[in-house]
Formats: C-alpha cells, sequence, structure tokens
C-alpha cells in the first residue's frame, strides 16, 4: 500500500491518481503538477521561484491581458465559429471600447486581430495545410521519465502532420540571445523548436503517428505579414538540441515542483523584485547584463 506520503506527492510512476485531461481542466495549475508542459518548462528556465509560486496560486504575473487575449481571438476564429463566438461573448467587456466616440465598438487591437484573420482566412496555402486538421487536441506521453502534456492547433493525422498558430509583432526582428552573444529569430528566441520537438513526441505517443510540424505565423502589423514554417534541415538540428535540454533540466524542476527542493530566485523577475532586501555591494564589474 502506498504511504500517505507517497500519496501526497504524485509522479510519473503513480499514473493511476494522474488526472485525466480534458479541454476544461487543461490550463488549471493542478494538472501542472501532474504534467509537464511547454510553458511551465520554460518558465522554471527563466526563474523557479516565481514559477512555482504562480503555479501554487501564491502569485500571479501582473501581464498585459490584451497581448494574450489578442492571441486567443485569432485562434479561436480558426478553431471554429461556435468557439469564437463563444470567446468574443466572454469577453466583450474587453474586446468592445466603453469610452468616447468608439463606445461600443472593438478596440484597435481587435481591428488589427480581424486584419490578421482575414490575411489568413484569404490564403489558400494556410486554407489548404491549417483549416483541415483537428482543432485543440490535446495530447500526453512521457519524456526521459516523466509526464508531459501538450495541446495540438491543428492536427492532420492523416496527412502527417501538425501546424501551430503564432501571432508575432514581426517575423524579422532579431532577438538578443545573451549565450549565442547575436541576435536570433523568434521561433529561436521564444523556444518554438522546443515546443515543436515536445508535440512531435507526443503526438507519437498518444496516436502512433510520426507527424511533421509545421508553424503558422501572422504579424500584428498593419497589413499583417504571413509566414508558414517547416523544420526540415536545420530546424530538426534544433529540435533535437531541445530534448537535449529537456532531457537535462528536468528532473531538478520535478524535484522542485515536489517540495523536495527548494525553488532558486532569479533575482531580476517581477516576483524576485517584489519584496527584494539588498545584502550587500555588488561589485561594479560583477553587475549582470543580458
Ligand atoms: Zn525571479
Amino acid at each position: 500500500m502506498a504511504t500517505k506520503k507517497q500519496m501526497a506527492k504524485p509522479t510519473s510512476l503513480t499514473t493511476s491518481k494522474t488526472i485525466k485531461l480534458t479541454k476544461s481542466n487543461y490550463y488549471s495549475h493542478d494538472t501542472d503538477f501532474q504534467y509537464m508542459s511547454f510553458s511551465v518548462f520554460r518558465d522554471f528556465e527563466q526563474c523557479e521561484a516565481a514559477t512555482l509560486a504562480k503555479l501554487k496560486g501564491d502569485w500571479e504575473p501582473s501581464s498585459n491581458p490584451e497581448l494574450l487575449l489578442v492571441g486567443n481571438y485569432v485562434h479561436s476564429y480558426f478553431e471554429s465559429p461556435e468557439a469564437h463566438q463563444e470567446f468574443v461573448e466572454a469577453n466583450k467587456s474587453e474586446i468592445l471600447s466603453s469610452r468616447g466616440k468608439t463606445k461600443g465598438q472593438p478596440k484597435s487591437s481587435y481591428k488589427v486581430a480581424d486584419g490578421m484573420i482575414k490575411a489568413l482566412s484569404e490564403d489558400d496555402f494556410f486554407n489548404y495545410v491549417y483549416a483541415p486538421g483537428d482543432k485543440e487536441v490535446i495530447v500526453t506521453g512521457e519524456l526521459f521519465g516523466h509526464q508531459w502534456k501538450g495541446k495540438i492547433d491543428s492536427l492532420c493525422l492523416d496527412r502527417g502532420y501538425f501546424c501551430d498558430l503564432k501571432t508575432v509583432d514581426d517575423f524579422h526582428k532579431g532577438q538578443w540571445n545573451p549565450v549565442l552573444r547575436q541576435k536570433t529569430n523568434f521561433v529561436e528566441d521564444r523556444g518554438y523548436h522546443m515546443q515543436m520537438a515536445i508535440y512531435q513526441e507526443l503526438i507519437k505517443q498518444t496516436f502512433g503517428i510520426d507527424c511533421q510540424p509545421y508553424i503558422f505565423g501572422v504579424s500584428k502589423q498593419v497589413p499583417p505579414d504571413k509566414i508558414a514554417i517547416s523544420f526540415d534541415g536545420d530546424g530538426q538540428f534544433l529540435m533535437n538540441q531541445a530534448l537535449e535540454k529537456i532531457k537535462n533540466d528536468q528532473d531538478r524542476f520535478w524535484q522542485v515542483l515536489m517540495g523536495e527542493e527548494k525553488p532558486k530566485a532569479c533575482g531580476k523577475c517581477d516576483y524576485c523584485r517584489q519584496g527584494k532586501q539588498l545584502a550587500g555591494f555588488t561589485e561594479v564589474s560583477d553587475i549582470e547584463i543580458s
């Protein structure tokens, strides 16, 4: 019989106690203690203390809700007309302007989002590749001994590929990478190659089919730019590298999640800055820069 201690710390070994993922609980933090996800892994890489506090519900990052909502607004449109209608109804107060002469009309960022939707829906290549897939498909599996979860934007099992939809400011704006000491593109900067590697593996474990990853990007520029990205050449290398990173780093993150290791504080993020107390001097040449 399992001891009380074991019961309180679910791991991939206690699969019988694992919460079954559904559309309604997928984003609940309870399931984050049983399944690692791309976004939680990325958060842990940034700051363990902030991530744990967020997952436990002790701290809420002050993000710009509009940025997230605009992305979800575009996503829901390509999921189904019902999903889009439901999203618009649920977020009416955020989407519609409440002041001035534009009162009752969509705010400007949603007009831009409508332009992004139009740009994609009028694109034959996008319609041929993205549109036919099953939308928002939940997949699970084991990566290097731990349970993971993922949600596929558009999955075409019969054609052997899956797609992720990304809304991006500008595809061609480079982002400085302090480790590589050079600018990288938005895919590498946001770790989307890692996300694609995870999803490819989880799809294989869920359905037994090896699928090619594709990203469709639409920019928030007026008029919007579009891009369809494959991972055939160097992309494969990047994906393998990302899986290696998961293999090397995730044991510690799981230990932090299960309360077996103390989370490290990065000392720089929103969470770490609040209530920060100086512990002495930093030598001028030791100031960290990124
Ligand atoms: Zn931090």
